[in-house]
């Protein structure tokens, strides 16, 4: 049978959160997971929509680029392309926590300690869970868990209003490969999956195609 092609928006990479012009805090995700996920719905025959915070690597040629770095700017990148999507997958690795001001210029060094407030940045994942029109749209969310990984990643599943979520663990950050558990709306494992990030997005991409796309 063949399926009609979607629009999907991917979130990829990590986000930066500035202190001030030049000093950010951010995480060493590489982008790698999110645009192989890109090309494996490119190669499906979709239609994608990348997001991507800073990576060192080329936009997979036939997607919709846009390079953001805060998590501010993939939040509104995301709400605003997220309309004409049929769905989302989140593999950015989004910072939780961002200073609550930027001072501008260059913050100098006084001789004491230094103490930074930091505020919690928006789910972006979890807002477009609130938004997205149930029987049209689908939302897919990673879980990166070192500790009680399955209760987190159901609760995140739950939480963020996803119709299936990717349990993976601390070791994929900047890896080739990765070890995966697909995880369904009800709780389900539907897929253990150890290979390379394509090998795993052409399965997630392969399980959204016969599980979540509408017809
Ligand atoms: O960081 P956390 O474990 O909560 O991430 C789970 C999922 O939510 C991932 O898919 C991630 O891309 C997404 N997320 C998001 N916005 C955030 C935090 C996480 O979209 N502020």
């Amino acid at each position: 049978m063949t399926r009609s092609a979607m629009q999907i928006l991917i979130t990829a990479g990590p986000t930066r959160e500035y202190l001030d012009d030049v000093r950010f805090l951010s995480n060493a995700s590489s982008g790698k997971m999110g645009y192989a996920l890109a090309q494996a719905a490119l190669e499906a025959g979709h239609k994608v929509v990348l997001v991507s915070g800073p990576t060192a690597l080329a936009p997979p040629a036939g997607s919709e680029f846009h390079a953001v770095e805060t998590t501010g700017e993939m939040y509104d990148k995301c709400v605003g392309h997220f309309p004409e999507c049929d769905g989302v997958i989140g593999a950015a690795a989004v910072c939780d926590y961002r200073p609550r001001e930027r001072i501008s210029g260059k913050i100098g060094k006084t001789g004491k300690p230094l103490q930074l407030e930091l505020v919690e940045t928006p789910d972006i994942l979890a807002e477009l869970g609130r938004r997205k029109q149930a029987a049209k749209q689908w939302v897919v969310g990673f879980a990166l868990e070192s500790r009680t990984p399955r209760e987190n990643a159901l609760r995140k599943l739950k939480a963020k209003g996803c119709d299936a979520i990717i349990l993976n663990h601390p070791s994929a950050i900047g890896s080739d490969e990765s070890r995966i558990e697909l995880i369904d709306k009800g709780g389900q494992t539907v897929a253990n999956c150890i290979d390379s990030k394509i090998g795993i997005a052409r399965a997630i991409i392969t399980w959204i195609d016969a599980h979540l796309a509408r017809s």
